[in-house]
């Protein structure tokens, strides 16, 4: 388990942000030069007011010298501000940055297994909404925490030099915060982790109701999904108002406390002022130096909760950031021929939560060139067959062997660019028919993308779109059907010429007639090349140089599709039964 993981919450914090630390003191630097003024104020009024009271000779000299300091730093604040942005601007947005191409990277590294456990929405939920919290933690807490320590020091000195006895105040009030801040935090923690848990079940039930909806409606089970989903709004509702309630108790409490403070201080420096120990200048300067160590500590107790917000996006982010299963390929050969020969050797895999392997013990040779489908009932194994061709998961015990060579010594990533997979959902990014084709091939000239289109059986229907190979796909573009889309896929597996093939369902979803026409293209492409096929229909497995039956992660049975269909087992039953069906 990585280091960062046992640290701190706040020492988590802090390994976020160490890298920019110089950044962070130059803003704080820069901070304190741009709110000088507003910290010094109380002093110049207070200096100002009591210089009627001062000797005529020097006082002209005086106003001159306060007068200018004030102006003076009135004007500092805007280079000071300008300053100011730039680090801590550089500081947030580098955070913000630095964190997103870490979580891209490590997105991409994970493995398809993984990916397969997490939705989108809770990574993008991870990339966008907690790194924003991130990104805002320096400009908003750490400077308020940095303005309310000035505010306090400079009130505290300033009380010192003129009315040292003004301290004990300082001595009564700290202790009484701490207590209330105490009395507090444990209530708020709890309903603040209450709310939000009661606001993730919501969302959780709303998208599920939307996902769920088509059954709903076919089991007409409207009413039952309402109330579950509104039972959810009104707990939210409920702990959305304690939650409301004890901010603001906590709110007026600090408030009540600070200002009575304040105004006995008041009271006092008055009082003092009759005895004429004080100026009047000094009783105004306490008092807006209170006033400013007031406002400074609301400011703070409102951006408290950000600290406790980071604190869990930042755990959030780790959990994707130290995610275990990553696929290691640094450092590994990488492979630049493939002849297409694979060898299950005495593989078993068993999923985490599995009882039994996926695949049990399974020796298979597959030889370059040749065409083999796997048949079996659902669970069997099949599709886990493929993952372990394709190196998404690894064996637990035995070896898969590329062109005799231990797959799990090689760089995947360079092995599979000579792999083409057409799946049964083919997904395309938005943007062209073109682009898609093309994906990831470089420099492959239009007429060698058409001639891929045209032998995919797809040119029928590319010519027709209303840009041609240049009409877009994906979101706002136009909808394609199954066969259609099945078709491109091909022609993307045919223009990168692979080696080895693998069709997953590709025709499973398809009509008689599109399946004829994607059948068609893809026996032109299973020619010259290793083509692993799963498959449950008679067209698609027929023409195999081998057909093996697979039941509970072992092979029942194998053999052409003809040696097949002479004993009565599972592959003549199924094949019987979906071509009565066809
Ligand atoms: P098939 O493709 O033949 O339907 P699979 O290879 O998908 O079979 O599944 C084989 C076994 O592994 C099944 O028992 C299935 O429940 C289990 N399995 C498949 N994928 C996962 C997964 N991602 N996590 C846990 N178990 C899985
Ligand atoms: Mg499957």
């Amino acid at each position: 388990m990585s280091e960062s993981r046992r640290r701190s919450p706040v020492g988590q914090l802090y390994a976020v942000y160490s890298p920019h630390r110089k950044d962070i003191l130059r803003g704080l630097f820069f901070l304190f030069f741009q709110n000088s003024y507003v910290w010094l104020s109380p002093i110049f009024i207070a200096r100002l007011i009591d210089l009627p009271e001062s000797d005529p000779q020097t006082r002209m000299a005086r106003f001159l010298v306060w007068g200018c300091l004030m102006l003076g730093l009135i004007l500092l604040n805007f280079p000071a501000s300008c300053l100011r942005s730039r680090y801590m601007s550089r500081l947030a947005r580098g955070i913000s940055r630095d964190l997103r191409v870490g979580l891209a990277q490590q997105l991409q590294q994970l493995t398809l297994l993984y990916h397969s456990k997490h939705s989108v929405g809770r990574l993008q939920s991870k990339a966008i909404r907690d790194i924003e919290i991130l990104e805002a933690l320096p400009g908003q807490f750490v400077a308020v925490l940095f303005n309310t320590a000035v505010a306090v020091l400079v009130a505290i000195a300033a009380i010192a030099v003129r009315a040292p006895k003004g301290l004990i105040f300082f001595a009564v009030l700290v202790p009484v915060s701490v207590a209330l801040r105490r009395y507090f935090h444990k209530r708020m923690q709890v309903t603040t982790q209450q709310y939000r848990h009661s606001f993730e079940t919501m969302n959780a039930g709303i998208s599920d109701m939307i996902t769920m909806m088509p059954v709903t409606r076919a089991h007409a089970l409207e009413g039952f999904e309402l109330n579950r989903v509104t039972d959810r709004i009104q707990d939210v509702f409920r702990k959305g108002r304690r939650f409301d309630w004890l901010m603001n108790l906590f709110g007026t409490s600090s408030w009540v406390l600070l200002t009575f403070f304040q105004a006995s201080f008041l009271l006092g420096a008055v009082y003092f002022c009759f005895l004429g120990r004080i100026s009047v200048g000094d009783v105004l300067m306490f008092n807006a130096f209170f006033a400013s160590i007031s406002g400074s500590v609301l400011n703070l107790l409102n951006v408290m909760p950000m600290l406790a917000k980071a604190r869990e996006s930042l755990c959030s982010i780790n959990e994707i950031l130290h995610a275990p299963d990553r696929e290691e390929n640094h450092g590994k050969p990488a492979v630049s021929e493939v002849s297409g020969n694979l060898l299950y050797d005495g593989v078993t895999y068993s999923y985490p939560e599995g009882d039994r392997p996926a695949v049990d013990n399974m020796y298979l040779d597959i030889k370059s060139g040749e065409s083999i489908a796997f048949v079996g009932p659902s669970g069997c194994g099949k599709s886990s067959m493929l993952a372990l061709a394709l190196g998404y998961i690894r064996p637990q015990s035995g070896r898969m062997l590329l062109d005799g060579a231990d797959m799990g010594k090689l760089d995947l990533r360079s092995y599979r660019k000579h792999v083409g997979v057409v799946a049964q959902d083919v997904v395309f990014f938005s943007g062209t028919v073109l682009y898609n084709v093309a994906y990831g091939t470089n420099g492959i000239p239009r007429e060698k993308i058409a001639d891929a289109i045209k032998l995919a059986n797809a040119w029928e229907f590319v010519e027709k779109l209303p840009d041609g190979m240049e009409t877009k796909l994906g979101e706002g573009g136009v909808e394609l059907s199954g066969g259609q889309r099945q078709r491109l896929a091909i022609a993307r597996a045919l223009l990168r010429d692979p080696k080895v093939l693998i069709l997953d369902e590709a025709t499973s979803a398809l009509d008689v007639e599109s399946e004829m026409l994607v059948q068609d293209a893809l026996d032109r492409i299973m020619r010259d090349r290793t083509t692993i096929v799963v498959s449950h229909r008679l067209s698609t497995v027929r023409h195999c140089d081998r057909i093996i039956v697979l039941d509970e992660g072992r092979i029942v049975q194998e053999g052409t599709h003809d040696d097949l269909m002479e004993t009565r087992n599972f592959y003549s039953r199924i094949i019987r039964a979906t071509s009565v069906a066809a």
